[in-house]
């Protein structure tokens, strides 16, 4: 079947070890060398280093790269001026060195953070897909190639998302797995009808949505029946409370994933304590940290905190850059205890949410994990106070923190103490408690909100 075309099961099991290594440094040669010849750019940046495609090692590739952000290379969609229509095509092309009307699919993000970013695939950049999303069906199902061909999917992202789309549909297809492309934007009636008269055992979608889908309709959630609930494109799904919430509505793991554009794939496992997402595409993709500050290497160690970097090893459209999505993880090399294979990755933050408390860097994400670690002796809801505006914090980092219900008031001092001697010994930083009783804080809020701009009042 489709599905043994893309999966290569002894690539799968090397993920994260020095064989994997080997490959990479190869792939990596070979897709300068084919950039260089065809891409103005690439040529320019290690001429001037004078380097070779044939020999650079990967130390000299990441000192001679520029590290980019998604906006400076792949450029936003500009403002459409006159006699500039289609600019934006011509520019990629060129950049990459392609013919424009060899790419056959075009998305772009949905630009919630300024102009839409585009991505364009080509038919080679389409066959990658597959081969990162079968290992992620593969893990997910422990190797059960007749579960994944029985597979009928709700693919609930926004359609026009540039890797949840439409390329999902095609990479599932590819697949041999059913696909019932809804779409977010019609509406969770419309994803519930087609759920119900398909026949559908797993969706896709965004955390929220998932949420939303329990909020309203539990029990018709339950009767689809969803065997598998597989999350992405926003943080949520690796939140312990929101994983619950979705689990337990569902009846059905839930798998929090990233990727799929240049076959990159991430996929968190069934471990009940949250143990991040295994990357299985290490021969597809080379990862590194640095600091979000100040850019500097971060050693790629077990538990290392830093911004992630990720440079493509293959495919067209995305040249082997050095790019950054902005987002600050903490990566884990030791094995997991499901036995999948491959290292884990949890989000720990974005650098634009950043806080500096007296140099040390900490992230409100951070903070949340050693909150909801206490529950249920409080509950999970708290902000973080801040009398000026981020990133620099004065020490103590004021917290306000809802205690549970039940707590007695003479118990708070104690849990306090535990509190904070858990935030020191995690995050190097000792906060200042206020206790709230339980619901005072407004939970309609993004559960990823969790500052209070005292800031701002004290201007009024
Ligand atoms: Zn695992």
């Amino acid at each position: 079947m489709a599905f043994k075309n893309y999966f290569d099961e002894k690539m799968y099991r090397i993920q994260n070890t020095k064989e994997v290594k080997e490959i990479q440094i190869q792939k990596l040669r070979k897709n300068l060398r084919r950039y260089y010849d065809q891409s103005m750019f690439i040529k320019m940046v290690l001429d001037s280093q004078e380097l070779k495609p044939e020999t650079i090692t990967i130390e000299q590739f990441r000192q001679a790269m520029p590290l980019m952000g998604q906006d400076t290379v792949r450029g936003q969609i500009p403002e459409s001026e006159p006699g500039e229509k289609g600019k934006i095509v011509t520019m990629l092309s060129q950049l990459v060195g392609v013919d424009p009307y060899d790419y056959v699919l075009m998305c772009a993000t949905s630009g919630t953070t300024g102009e839409p970013t585009p991505y364009f695939f080509t038919e080679e950049d389409l066959e990658i897909m597959p081969r990162g999303l079968a290992r992620t069906l593969y893990m997910v199902t422990h190797g059960n190639i007749e579960a994944i061909h029985q597979m009928r999917c709700i693919q609930g992202f926004g359609l026009s998302m540039f890797g949840a789309g439409v390329p999902l549909v095609w990479a599932l297809m590819r697949l041999g797995v059913g696909v019932v492309p809804v779409g977010a934007e019609v509406g969770t009636e419309r994803i519930f009808k087609f759920a119900e008269k398909f026949a559908a055992n797993a969706i896709w979608c965004t955390p929220s949505l998932a949420e939303y889908m329990v909020d309203t309709n539990l029990q018709r959630v339950r009767d689809i029946g969803f065997k598998q609930v597989f999350c992405g494109a926003e943080p949520g799904a690796g939140i312990p409370e929101v994983r619950k919430k979705i689990e337990e509505g569902f009846r059905a793991p839930l798998f929090d994933g990233m990727g799929l554009v240049g076959g990159l794939t991430l996929t968190s496992c069934e471990e009940k304590q949250y143990a991040g997402m295994h990357h299985l595409t290490d021969d597809m993709f080379l990862f590194e940290l640095v600091h979000p500050e100040t850019k500097e290497p971060v050693p790629f160690e077990d538990q290392a905190i830093g911004e992630m970097v990720m440079t493509p090893l293959q495919g067209i459209s995305i040249p082997p850059g050095r790019f950054s999505s902005g987002d600050v993880v903490q990566i884990f090399l030791s094995p997991c205890k499901c036995g999948a294979p491959g290292w884990r990755l949890k989000m720990a933050g974005r650098t634009d949410d950043m806080l500096k408390v007296k140099g040390v860097i900490v992230y409100p994400a951070s903070i949340d994990g050693v909150i909801t670690g206490f529950v249920p002796r409080v509950t999970g809801e708290f902000r973080i106070v801040l009398d000026e505006p981020p990133p620099r914090v004065e020490p103590p980092i004021k917290l306000k923190v809802e205690y549970a219900a039940g707590m007695k008031k003479e118990d708070l001092e104690k849990l306090e103490k535990e509190i904070v001697a858990d935030m020191h010994a995690k995050l190097k930083v000792r906060p200042k408690i206020e206790w709230l009783p339980p619901n005072t804080l407004d939970r309609a809020a993004m559960k990823t909100k969790f500052i209070e701009k005292a800031y701002e009042q004290k201007k009024k």
